[in-house]
């Protein structure tokens, strides 16, 4: 396990292996990935943990048969290169879904609502007091929300606007979607941008969605609108979203990631349009052993001979 775990999690992997916990929470660096590979038959690795293909270029066939993911999001790993050395990767689907689209309720609602202003304001001992025109900020209940990236999370964020809050729903995925409510899906990401008060950012990160939200979906957004992140931090050109917060031509964002996490650029951490949180979309101890959970699953699996569950390449 390539970082301390709950306690629950490890003890289950206990119960059918011998099991190394790495003490540290720094991300694993590149000659530890290696040794890794050859000193154990699987390993649990997690965000940080870059398994590109220089890694795997050194153990034509290792020790290792499987890595088992902790996330959903896995495009730290060059699944083709794992392929190809005969490693198979898993991912923790679903455990993740609720939790991270609670995130992105709560940014929308405290970038909308100037939450975090708001906080700062009365922690500084600058609150005079209640009045009618006080920090007013944007209503949500009745706007329209743009999914970008229909997938689970998509639409357990999509549920939560149209039923808790009447949001009409727009979203752009690879595919359309049929769903319990009405949903409209746009023909492109600008589309989606131009026709939503909020944009949700949910696609995988990787290659293929890199700065998806560039200068032209920003610019599509407009004045009022605000960019919720809870995806991957790459997914979105940071320092044109810096361009677009300063300018004024967006309202506001909320980010859960970051392009060079854990780095922030100041020109954010200086902005009080921007609520910006330590990647916290599945930080609740339940998800957190759920996701554990999932991933010894898919260990005992592999390494029985068996298709593990979520098997991703
Ligand atoms: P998912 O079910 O695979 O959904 C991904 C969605 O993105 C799908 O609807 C897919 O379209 C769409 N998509 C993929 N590539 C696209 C592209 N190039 N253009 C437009 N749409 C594209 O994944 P999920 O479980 O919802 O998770 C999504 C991501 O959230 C994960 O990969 C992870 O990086 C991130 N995440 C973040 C946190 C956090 O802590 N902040 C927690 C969990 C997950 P189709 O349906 O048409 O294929």
């Amino acid at each position: 396990m390539t970082r301390p775990l709950p306690e629950r999690v490890v003890a289950a992997a206990r119960q059918d292996f011998e099991v190394e916990v790495r003490e540290t929470n720094a991300p694993m660096k590149p000659g530890e990935m290696r040794a890794a590979l050859v000193l154990y038959d699987g390993v649990l690795p997690t965000l940080g943990d870059r398994f590109d293909a220089d890694v795997f270029a050194e153990s034509a066939s290792p020790r290792c048969k499987v890595l088992a993911n902790f996330g959903v999001g896995y495009n730290h790993i060059d699944v083709a290169a794992a392929r190809d050395a005969g490693v198979a990767v898993t991912n923790t689907p679903g455990a993740v879904t609720d939790a991270t689209a609670d995130i992105a309720l709560t940014l929308m609602l405290s970038v909308a609502r100037r939450a975090g202003e708001g906080e700062r304001l009365l922690r500084a001992g600058a609150w005079e007091g209640w009045h009618p025109t006080q920090m007013l900020g944007m209503h949500v209940t009745g706007k329209t929300v743009g999914i970008l990236g229909m997938g689970r999370i998509g639409q357990a964020i999509a549920r939560r606007c149209h039923f808790g809050f009447g949001m009409q729903v727009a979203y752009h995925s690879r595919s359309p979607k049929s769903l319990e409510f009405p949903a409209q899906h746009a023909e492109s990401p600008e589309a989606l941008a131009e026709a939503a008060d909020f944009l949700v950012v949910a696609v995988p990160g990787g290659a293929e969605t890199r700065h998806l939200v560039g200068a032209s979906v920003l610019k599509a957004m407009g004045a009022g609108a605000f960019l919720v992140n809870i995806a991957r931090g790459d997914v979105v050109d940071e320092a044109a979203l810096v361009d677009a917060l300063e300018s004024g031509a967006i309202a506001g964002a909320g980010l859960d990631v970051y392009e060079h996490e854990p780095t922030v650029p100041d020109a954010l951490k200086g902005m009080e349009n921007a609520v910006l949180l330590p990647h916290l979309g599945t930080a609740a101890l339940e998800v957190r052993e759920a996701m554990g959970l999932m991933s010894v699953d898919n260990l005992r699996a592999a390494l029985s001979g068996e298709t593990p569950p979520n098997l991703v390449n």
